[in-house]
């Protein structure tokens, strides 16, 4: 089979040519990075759980009519997704303040914020990706102003869906983070979800013990970063086909 094309290599995954024009082969590597990548370690497991994850939750989202750039999963590291130009901002939802924002405004971590409260980060490892205002974004041309408009009522529709379900599984969504990306259909261009909706991206606390269940175990430590994602994909029924066929039990006849 000849070699396939490799467009980007990320911290966290590969993207490759895919097999027809307009897709891309994204595929989860086991390296986790913290901190700007400062702290970094492989976790074993980590890129099979977040490809399904994903999968998981861009299925769904797709299925309520958010758009996303997940076509479909082929194997336990691979998904096929649509080919579109990343807009370069991160965009941040929070529910309850902690990480940055804490630190940042000096709210205790799990505060309530009164509102979903989106920010914006501009995409750029060497800057250690900054917080922006719409102003800079604007002014910048890195979106136009129904570009923002389109992305705040996405990331609210997937706020709105990833707490839900999240919720009915016993895990508080804290915030998250998500990508967005352009697509050109004629001479009309969509905005749709980008990227990776996985652990790596949000923080997932259980709604009882306030156990963190994402990637601020492994920022600080706390334990076995594959036990918490392997925990959400338990809870969410989300497990790679081999571990859910090894749980089945057998049937005595
Ligand atoms: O660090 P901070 O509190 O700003 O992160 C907010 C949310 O965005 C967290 O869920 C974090 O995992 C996510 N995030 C991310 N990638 C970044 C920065 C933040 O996924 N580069």
């Amino acid at each position: 089979m000849a070699r396939r094309k490799k467009i980007y290599e990320g911290k966290a995954k590969i993207l490759y040519e895919g097999p027809e024009p307009g897709t891309i082969v994204q595929y989860f590597k086991d390296d986790a990075t913290a901190f700007n990548a400062e702290k970094k370690d492989v976790i074993e497991g980590k890129g099979v759980l977040n490809n399904r994850l994903s999968e998981f939750f861009m299925t769904g989202l797709n299925g309520i009519g958010v758009p996303t750039h997940f076509l479909k999963r082929l194997n336990m590291r691979e998904q096929l997704v649509r080919a579109c130009e990343i807009v370069p901002l991160e965009v941040i939802v929070r529910n309850y303040a902690a990480g940055s924002m804490s630190k940042r405004l000096g709210i205790e971590e799990g505060t309530p914020l009164p509102r979903p409260i989106v920010e914006y980060c501009y995409k750029d490892d060497k800057l250690g990706d900054p917080l922006v205002t719409e102003e800079h974004i604007a002014a910048f041309g890195w979106a136009s102003q129904q570009d923002m408009d389109d992305i705040v009522a996405l990331a609210l529709r997937v706020n709105d869906y990833m707490s839900g379900l999240m919720f009915g599984v016993g895990i508080r969504l804290v915030d998250f983070k998500i990508e967005i990306g352009r697509v050109f259909e004629g001479d009309f261009q969509r905005l749709i979800v980008a990227d990776e909706i996985s652990p790596d991206s949000m923080r997932l606390w259980d709604l009882e013990t306030g156990q963190k269940l994402d990637k601020d175990v492994f920022r600080h430590d706390l334990g076995n970063l594959s036990d918490a994602y392997t925990e959400v994909a338990r809870r969410l029924g989300v497990m790679p086909k081999q571990a859910t066929h090894m749980a089945k039990p057998k049937l005595i006849n």
